[in-house]
Parts: structure tokens; C-alpha cells; sequence
């Protein structure tokens, strides 16, 4: 008989890191050993853009003022951005078993990590989390974004408002113009009403960046709402140096990240 309870509280709590299967000893919210909880690096490249911070491989798509095409066009809808690492190997799988299993006691260790990517010496009135689609809400049961936005919010001592809906989802772009593209990551989202970001700087928090195309849209929005400035932070980005630089038309449809 007393194994029974001791196999349900395996099931409740199981003894292995869900990432290494190493044994765990004694109670713990999160199910990853310290090792694999401390495994993510911080991100390195030798070229980023001065203002959305996008890694490159050399200097050549950088101008004089060390900006990437994108943010000399004038179409990044944020005026800075700041990032943990890469998303790939342990940070990637921390942010899997966080998202997608559903493991929200990760919140508090992946909000760490966020909060270190975001300076000091930056102040901001408020953070606003990347609002998910009401229906993919109610799918995983939480906005992952945020959860980390939570985090970074008590950490900073920095009002969490939730400023913006997302009225559309936009997974799916196929099937569209470039023109009505551009339509559907623009009108994704909706301030909520009045202008009740009236002259802040905003704090964007995001969990994973691919384009920035999801970030631009959304930091314009609260920009026509009245944000002062907008600063996209997120725990990872997509590592995109191999790829083909986006150009400008490009990059302003994919916008499902
Ligand atoms: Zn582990
Ligand atoms: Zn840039």
C-alpha cells in the first residue's frame, strides 16, 4: 500500500529532469535539474544593429550609424530592442517545456533571464506583454508572454499593463498578396481604448523573436496609442545569420512569430 502514493506523487512530481533525466532530490515546482537551469548562454555575435540589435555576420549590411537596413527604412515599429540568447539548445528547450507542456513555475527562472538582457540605466513607465489570440489563449490555457512579462514587471517595480489586444490571429499568411499581408500582421492588434499610454516608454516582452515583424506591428500600435518610445525585450531570437537578410518587402509578411 504505500507504494501507491508514492507512485502518484512520481506522477505529480517526477523524480528526473525533464530535459537530462538526471535524478531530482526533493520537492521542486520546477522539474529541471540546476545544471540544466543554468545551461542557457547569454547571446554573442561580433555585428548587431544599434537599434534592433539583429546579429549579422559582418559589418557590410550595417550603415555608418551602425543600423541594419530595416531600421534605416524606418520599419522597425520599436525603437530598441534587447534579447537574451539564441534560441537553440538548453535556452530553446527551457522555453519548449515552458510554452508548450504547459510548465509555468518556469515563468520565474526564464523571467530571470529576461531581466538580465533589459539594462540598468533604462527606465520605462510601463510593460506591456505581447498580447496571444483569445482562441490560442484558450488552447494552452496562458499567454506565455505574459507570465515573463510579470516577472520583469516585479523585478523593476514597473506597472504590467495589459495595453493591447490581439483581434486576429495571424498563423496563417498563405494564400494572401504581399499588400494584404502587410494588412493582416498591421491589424492584428488593437490598444485598448483611450490613450492610456500617453506619453510613456514602453517595455515590450515577447518570449521568442523571428522577424520582428509581430514585434514592429505590435510597437506600432502602441505608438499610435501614445507611447513615447517602445523597447521590444525578449528571452530569445531566432538566429537568422545563416539566412538570407530579409528584405523590407519580405520581412513585412512574415509576421507569424
Ligand atoms: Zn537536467
Ligand atoms: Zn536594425
Amino acid at each position: 500500500m504505500r507504494k501507491v502514493p508514492h507512485a502518484l506523487f512520481s506522477i505529480l512530481f517526477p523524480d528526473e529532469c525533464r530535459l537530462c533525466d538526471t535524478p531530482l532530490h526533493g520537492y521542486t515546482r520546477v522539474p529541471v535539474c540546476a545544471a540544466c537551469l543554468s545551461a542557457p548562454t547569454a547571446l554573442e555575435a561580433d555585428y548587431f544593429c544599434a537599434q534592433c540589435k539583429t546579429p549579422f555576420q559582418n559589418r557590410f549590411p550595417l550603415d555608418l550609424e551602425g543600423r541594419c537596413a530595416l531600421c534605416r527604412a524606418g520599419a522597425r515599429g520599436f525603437d530598441a530592442a534587447y534579447c537574451f540568447g539564441f534560441y537553440e539548445g538548453p535556452l530553446r528547450d527551457l522555453i519548449h517545456l515552458f510554452k508548450y507542456n504547459g510548465m509555468k513555475p518556469l515563468a520565474s527562472p526564464l523571467g530571470e533571464y529576461l531581466s538580465r538582457a533589459l539594462p540598468l540605466d533604462e527606465a520605462f513607465d510601463a510593460v506591456v506583454p505581447m498580447p496571444l489570440h483569445w482562441r490560442r489563449r484558450f488552447d494552452r490555457g496562458f499567454n506565455q508572454a505574459a507570465l515573463i512579462a510579470a516577472q520583469v514587471a516585479r523585478r523593476r517595480k514597473i506597472p504590467l499593463l495589459h495595453a493591447v489586444r490581439r483581434v486576429r490571429a495571424t498563423s496563417s499568411q498563405t494564400g494572401l498578396t504581399n499588400a494584404r499581408r502587410r494588412d493582416n500582421v498591421a491589424g492584428a492588434f488593437r490598444a485598448r481604448r483611450g490613450r492610456p499610454l500617453e506619453g510613456m516608454r514602453v517595455l515590450l516582452v515577447d518570449d521568442v523573436m523571428t522577424t520582428g515583424a509581430t514585434g514592429s506591428a505590435c510597437g506600432a500600435v502602441l505608438k499610435r496609442a501614445g507611447a513615447k518610445s517602445v523597447t521590444l525585450l525578449t528571452l530569445a531570437r531566432v538566429d537568422r545569420r545563416a539566412a538570407a537578410p530579409p528584405s523590407a518587402e519580405r520581412y513585412q509578411t512574415m509576421g507569424a512569430d
